[in-house]
C-alpha cells in the first residue's frame, strides 16, 4: 500500500512537473531575413526571446544584402566601407571558411548568384559568356580589409546568405544564456540553435527533412546543446525544361551545385560553423565532404545521397534514427 502510494505521488510530481514546464513554453514566431523564425522558451524569462527577436532584426538589418540602409549593401555599392563590429566578423568568417573549404564557400559569388536570379525571385539561366565574366569576379583574393575597412576590387560584391542565420541563430543562444534560460529551441528558417535539453531532461528530437517530399522526416536527430543546419538544393530552387536550378551555387562552374547530394545536415556547437559548412558541404558532393569531415572532426553531418543511401558521421550515429526505410544507413568512419 506505502508502496503504491509513492508510485503515485512520483506519477502526480512527474505529470506536474511536465504540466509546470508545458504551461511555461513561450513561444515567439516572426518573420526576417527571408524566412519564417521562431523562438521557444522554457521557464520564467520569456522576454529574452523579444531581445533575441530584436538582435535577429538589428542583425538583418546590417547584413541584407537588399535592403538599401544596410551595411553589406553600401558596401557593395560603393566597393569600399568601414564596417561595424558584426559585419566585418561574419565576412572576416566567410572568408576564412572560403579558404578552408577551398572555395565551395565563397560570398564573393554574390554577382553570379543575383545573375540567375535567386535575390530578388526573377530567375533565368544565364548564358555562358555572361557567367564567365561574372566568375572573374570571384574569389576572396577580391576583398581586402584594413583595420575595420573592407575594400573590394571592381566588380566584387558579397553576400552573406550561407552565414547570417547560422550567425544569428548564436546571437539568440547567447542571449538566452546570459538571461540565464536554460532550455529554448531557436529555429531561424530551419537553421536549429538549441540550448540545453528539452526541459524534461530528454535531448530534443530534430527532425532531418526528406529532400525529395521536404513536409515528411526522414528521420530524427536526438541532440542537447548544440546548432543543427540543412543545406540542400530543394528548399530554393526554379524549374525549366525539367531541370531544378538550385540556390546553391558551385563557385567553381557559376551553376547550382550538382552532384551526388540531395541535403546536408551539420552539427556541431556553432550555428556559424554548421550554416558555413551546410552550404560548402552540399557543394563539394559527398566524396570530398566526408573527407573534409575526416580531416577536420569537429562538426558531425547527416548527408543524403541521392543513391537513397544516408552517410551518417560515427559519433552522430546513435543519435540519428531512421524514419524512411526506402533509405539505406551507412555510418561514415
Ligand atoms: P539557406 O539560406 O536556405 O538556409 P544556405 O545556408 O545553404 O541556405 O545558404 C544559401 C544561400 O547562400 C544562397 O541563397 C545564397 O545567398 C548564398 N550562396 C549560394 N551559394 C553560395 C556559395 N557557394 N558560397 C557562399 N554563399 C552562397
Ligand atoms: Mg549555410
Amino acid at each position: 500500500m506505502k508502496r503504491t502510494l509513492s508510485v503515485l505521488i512520483l506519477a502526480l510530481c512527474i505529470f506536474l512537473t511536465s504540466c509546470k514546464a508545458e504551461e511555461e513554453k513561450t513561444s515567439l514566431s516572426f518573420y526576417a531575413m527571408d524566412t519564417i523564425m521562431s523562438i521557444d522558451t522554457y521557464g520564467e524569462n520569456s522576454e529574452s526571446a523579444s531581445l533575441a527577436k530584436e538582435r535577429v532584426l538589428s542583425l538583418e538589418k546590417l547584413f541584407s544584402v537588399t535592403d538599401e540602409n544596410s551595411e553589406l549593401f553600401a558596401l557593395n555599392e560603393s566597393g569600399s566601407e568601414e564596417l561595424g563590429k558584426e559585419t566585418l566578423e561574419l565576412i572576416k568568417y566567410a572568408l576564412d571558411m572560403s579558404e578552408k573549404t577551398d572555395g565551395a564557400l565563397d560570398p564573393t559569388i554574390y554577382p553570379v548568384l543575383r545573375e540567375w536570379g535567386f535575390t530578388v525571385g526573377e530567375y533565368k539561366i544565364p548564358d555562358s559568356e555572361t557567367l564567365s565574366a561574372l566568375l572573374k569576379n570571384v574569389g576572396t583574393d577580391k576583398v581586402h580589409i584594413n583595420e575595420n575597412s573592407v575594400s573590394l576590387d571592381s566588380g566584387v560584391m558579397l553576400d552573406l546568405g550561407a552565414v547570417a542565420k547560422g550567425y544569428a541563430s548564436e546571437e539568440c543562444y547567447k542571449i538566452l544564456k546570459e538571461n540565464n534560460l536554460s532550455s529554448a529551441l531557436i529555429n531561424l528558417g530551419g537553421n536549429i540553435r538549441l540550448l540545453g535539453s528539452r526541459p524534461d531532461g530528454n535531448p530534443w528530437r530534430i527532425g532531418v527533412a526528406d529532400p525529395l517530399s521536404p513536409s515528411d522526416n526522414l528521420g530524427i536527430l536526438s541532440v542537447t546543446d548544440c546548432a543543427v543546419v540543412t543545406s540542400g538544393n530543394y528548399q530554393r530552387y526554379f524549374e525549366e525544361n525539367g531541370k531544378t536550378y538550385g540556390h546553391i551555387i558551385d563557385p567553381k562552374t557559376g551553376f547550382p551545385a550538382d552532384n551526388d547530394l540531395l541535403s546536408v545536415t551539420v552539427i556541431s556547437d556553432s550555428g556559424t560553423l554548421c550554416d558555413a559548412l551546410s552550404t560548402a558541404l552540399f557543394v563539394m558532393g559527398s566524396e570530398k565532404a566526408e573527407q573534409f569531415w575526416r580531416d577536420n572532426k569537429n562538426f558531425e553531418a547527416v548527408f543524403v545521397l541521392k543513391d537513397n543511401t544516408v552517410h551518417v558521421t560515427e559519433e552522430i550515429y546513435g543519435s540519428f534514427s531512421l524514419e524512411n526505410k526506402d533509405f539505406e544507413l551507412k555510418i561514415i568512419q
